[in-house]
């Protein structure tokens, strides 16, 4: 952008977001001679997706595994980074009452590690309930504790499920709806469930061994994406943030951007935002009826912050993470990077544990200073049995992750569908990925939301909102159906030959 005090600049496409998802739709426009440009408040791109890096030592907002069923996302992925996508074999446990379980759990060793008494116990428990859905006696689950507890009984779920979820989301389970358990739990039947239970994971599909990662760290990919989107005129302007989205009814014209002292007028036929919905209502001008308004107001979000520790230490645990349940401790999860990929410290001999913490912003974690922090994650390290000594700890760091998981609690059902409602009544508004729907996405469907609101810029029609039932549809193709779509697609976009040629 040129040196002027308030610029303007006409460009077909304007993508709110440099996280996955405003990458992706900038990538599949791009692929199509589009022209885009995309606005991206932080210093980096790859929104939660980013990998930060203090010391040489590099580290995510939260490990991030890079998996999917999505043909199409997968094969970005492979575009994008070829040979740096690695494979890395996938090991993490769960610590709870002073102890190590197998996750998914082992039967004999989960046995073993709760002693014969609690383990009759909880038999009992998950036969009580699986009797009661046998003779009709249980309604539809409402809520989280309700689908656990209907699927594994209520002794496992107060084990293995209750502390650990109502650490990440901060309230409590009865208040968290069903939809996220059946979301995120949902590929592990019944039938497999217990299969695990009794033989471990490698007979069930569901829960993968390995999993796919960016040599260094998931930034990696979208810093790629970045310079390749940037080399094929995509630009991707940093530190520039969205504050104004004007409309003219249900069309949006222009975007406000600032960036530093400077303020910049985008015009464009078409507009994706990424940015969290809420924050979207609010900059709209004029502002949406009031109802819309209450309605953003209603979503929440949980926030996140990580400690990194730099360990004078080579080896100390196999696990990519562990999953702390154990309450006494604040600490959420522990990741271990070096066990992500090597590439991540830069001496073998270290080791850099990130330390996750759930939180609020204005709460207790979140109010203390990082000076605070990193003695509180210090303190629970040595408290933890992993054999760290006091000596072993160099050196730590904290970054902080407002709104990092949309919060499904009993209204977001409501607010959303005024929210979902209102956005469809735009010609030319796509909003897309995590924040952008308030879906608790992993980047494979925040990156599908995107290359479908792409895709519907190219001319195919595709409804995101539903994008469940569209990538299940996806998720069922078999390789002869794909090479049909991709030849169709192929023939549609030979058709399309009015699109404006990247500048
Ligand atoms: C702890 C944790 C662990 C996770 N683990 C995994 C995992 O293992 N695997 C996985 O696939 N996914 C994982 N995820 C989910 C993944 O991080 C998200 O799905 C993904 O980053 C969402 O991409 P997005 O582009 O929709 O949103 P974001 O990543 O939130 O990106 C949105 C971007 O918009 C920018 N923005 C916001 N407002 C404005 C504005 N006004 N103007 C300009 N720009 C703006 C933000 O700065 C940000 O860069 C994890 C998430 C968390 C919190």
């Amino acid at each position: 952008m040129k040196s002027k005090a308030r610029e303007e600049i006409a460009t077909s496409v304007v993508i709110i977001g440099g996280g996955p998802a405003g990458l992706t739709s900038g990538y599949e426009l791009m692929k199509h001679g589009v022209k885009a440009i995309v606005l991206e408040r932080a210093d980096k791109v790859g929104g939660i997706s980013r990998t930060e890096s203090y010391k040489g030592y590099r580290f995510d907002i939260g490990g991030h595994r890079f998996f999917t069923k999505v043909g199409e996302v997968k094969a970005i992925w492979q575009e994008i980074l070829g040979d740096d996508f690695i494979q890395t074999p996938r090991l993490s446990r769960i610590y709870y009452d002073g102890k190590f379980y197998d996750y998914p759990l082992a039967l004999f060793k989960t046995l073993r590690n709760l002693g014969l008494v609690r383990s009759f116990l909880i038999v009992i428990s998950y036969l009580r309930a699986k009797l009661k859905r046998y003779l009709g006696l249980s309604s539809t689950p409402q809520t989280f504790e309700d689908w656990v507890t209907d699927c594994f009984g209520a002794r496992l779920y107060r084990i293995f499920f209750k502390t650990y979820t109502e650490k990440v989301w901060g309230i409590p389970c009865n208040q968290i709806r069903a939809d996220w358990a059946a979301q995120r739990i949902k590929n592990l039947s019944l039938k497999e469930a217990v299969i695990n239970a009794l033989f471990g994971s490698k007979n069930s599909k569901s829960l993968i061994k390995t999993f796919d990662y960016p040599r260094l760290g998931p930034g990696m990919m979208w810093e790629r994406c970045q310079e390749i989107l940037e080399e094929h005129g995509t630009p991707v302007h940093l530190n520039t943030e969205v504050v104004r989205v004007e409309r003219e009814g249900r069309r949006i014209h222009t975007v406000i951007a600032k960036q530093g002292d400077r303020n910049f007028e985008l015009t464009g036929d078409h507009f994706i935002s990424s940015m969290p919905v809420t924050a979207l209502m609010h900059r709209l001008h004029p502002p949406p009826p009031d109802y819309v308004l209450a309605a953003a107001r209603g979503l929440t979000y949980r926030d996140f912050l990580i400690v990194s520790l730099i360990l004078d230490r080579a080896y100390l645990f196999p696990d990519n993470w562990l999953y702390i349940h154990s309450p006494e401790f604040k600490v959420g999860r522990i990741q271990n990077f070096k066990n992500w990929s090597i590439a991540m410290v830069p001496d073998a001999n270290k080791t850099c544990l990130g330390m996750e913490y759930f939180c609020s912003e204005g709460d207790g974690i979140w109010e203390m200073t990082n000076t605070q922090l990193i003695e509180l994650a210090s303190q629970e390290i040595l408290k933890l049995n992993l054999g760290v000594k006091a000596s072993d700890i160099e050196d730590g760091c904290v970054i902080r992750q407002y709104k990092a998981y949309p919060v499904y609690d009993g209204e977001y059902r409501r607010h959303l569908k005024v929210l979902e409602d209102y956005i469809r009544g735009f010609e030319n508004l796509q909003t897309v990925g995590r924040n952008g729907m308030h879906r608790y996405n992993n980047q494979d469907h925040s990156m599908l939301s995107a290359l479908l609101a792409a895709k519907n810029i190219l001319g195919e029609e595709h409804d995101i909102w539903n994008i469940n039932v569209e990538r299940s549809y996806h998720e069922n193709f078999t390789d002869q159906e794909w090479a049909q779509l991709k030849q169709k697609t192929a023939e549609s976009r030979a058709d399309r030959k009015s699109l404006t040629p990247a500048a």
